[in-house]
C-alpha cells in the first residue's frame, strides 16, 4: 500500500515530531520515487491528488488542432515575427512529421498524464507562486523533499525529479531569467531538452517560462520556445510529443499565430 504524502504533511506540522518527520521525508521521497516508477498505470492513477487528468491522446497534435479551428488562419504573424523566425533555418522536409509532434494545450499543466512537465521554478527550488505553486500542490510534499536534496538550480539550467502525486511521471525544474535575458531563456529550453534526451522522455509539456511573475515579454518568449523546440525535434526523432501549455488567452493567441510559422501544416514557406 502507498503511504499518502499527506500523512507526512500531518507529521511535519506537529511540533513534537518535526525533526523525526524531516528525516523520514528525506528517505521517504527515495522510497516513494522507486515505488511509483514500478506501478501499473491503473495503480498510479489511484495516487493522483485530482481525479481530473488528461491523457496524451486527448491533446490534439498541431495539424489536427489547425484542421478543427475555424479562425486560426486569421491569426496573422507580423513582419517582426518573420525577422525573429528567420534567425533559424528549417529543414522543411520535416514539416509534416513535426506538425504531428507539437501541440497547444490550454489549461492547467498539472493535469497532463505524460512523461514530464516543466516547472518554471525559482533558483532555490522552493515552492513559490504561479505554475510552480500549482505543481507543488498537485505533486505533494515529497516533491519539495526531493528538491531540497538537490539544493538549488542556477538561472538557465534545469533539474529533474519524480512527479509523485502528479499524473506526470517527472518534473523538470528550470529557472527562467528575471532580467529579460533572451540567452538565459533559450538556455532554459535547451537544458530541459538535454534532460528529455538523457532520460528518454517521450512526451513533455512546457509552461510559458518567465512570462508570469518574472515579466519576460510573452511574444519573444514564445519565439524562443518554438525555435529551440524546432531545432531539437529536427535532430532528435525519439521524442514523440512537445506540448506548449498556454494558461492565459494572450499566450493562446501568440502560440496559435507563431506555430503556423514554425510548424507550417500547409505549403507555405516563411523561411525565404
Ligand atoms: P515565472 O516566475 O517563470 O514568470 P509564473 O508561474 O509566474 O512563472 O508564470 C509562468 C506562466 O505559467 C504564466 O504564463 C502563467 O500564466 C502560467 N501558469 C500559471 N499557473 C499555471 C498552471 N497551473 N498551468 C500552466 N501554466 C500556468
Amino acid at each position: 500500500m502507498l503511504i499518502r504524502p499527506s500523512c507526512w504533511l500531518a507529521f511535519a506540522t506537529n511540533g513534537n515530531f518535526r525533526k523525526y518527520s524531516i528525516v523520514k521525508m528525506t528517505s521517504n521521497w527515495m522510497t516513494e520515487k522507486i515505488k511509483i516508477s514500478s506501478l501499473s498505470i491503473e495503480d498510479k492513477r489511484k495516487t493522483y491528488r485530482s481525479n481530473e487528468y488528461v491523457i496524451l491522446d486527448k491533446v490534439d497534435p498541431w495539424h489536427k488542432y489547425v484542421a478543427g479551428s475555424k479562425d486560426i488562419e486569421n491569426k496573422k504573424h507580423t513582419q517582426e515575427d518573420l525577422t525573429e523566425f528567420r534567425k533559424i533555418k528549417l529543414n522543411e522536409e520535416k514539416n509534416a512529421e513535426l506538425a504531428e509532434k507539437v501541440s497547444i494545450f490550454r489549461g492547467d499543466i498539472t493535469k497532463l498524464e505524460i512523461d514530464a512537465i516543466v516547472n518554471a521554478a525559482n533558483s532555490r527550488l522552493k515552492a513559490g507562486g504561479g505554475v510552480d505553486g500549482a505543481i507543488h500542490r498537485a505533486a505533494g510534499p515529497l516533491l519539495q523533499a526531493e528538491c531540497n536534496s538537490i539544493g538549488g538550480c542556477p538561472t538557465g539550467e534545469a533539474r529533474i525529479t519524480s512527479g509523485y502525486d502528479l499524473p506526470a511521471k517527472h518534473v523538470i525544474h528550470t529557472v527562467g531569467p528575471q532580467d529579460g535575458s533572451a540567452q538565459k531563456l533559450r538556455s532554459c529550453y535547451e537544458s530541459c531538452f538535454a534532460l528529455v534526451k538523457e532520460h528518454q522522455i517521450k512526451s513533455v509539456a512546457f509552461p510559458c517560462i518567465s512570462t508570469g511573475i518574472y515579466g519576460f515579454p510573452n511574444r519573444l518568449a514564445a519565439h524562443i520556445a518554438l525555435q529551440t523546440t524546432r531545432q531539437f525535434l529536427e535532430q532528435n526523432t525519439d521524442v514523440g510529443r512537445v506540448i506548449f501549455c498556454t494558461f492565459m488567452q494572450v499566450d493562446v493567441d501568440i502560440y496559435e499565430t507563431l506555430l503556423q510559422v514554425y510548424f507550417p501544416v500547409h505549403e507555405w514557406n516563411y523561411n525565404d
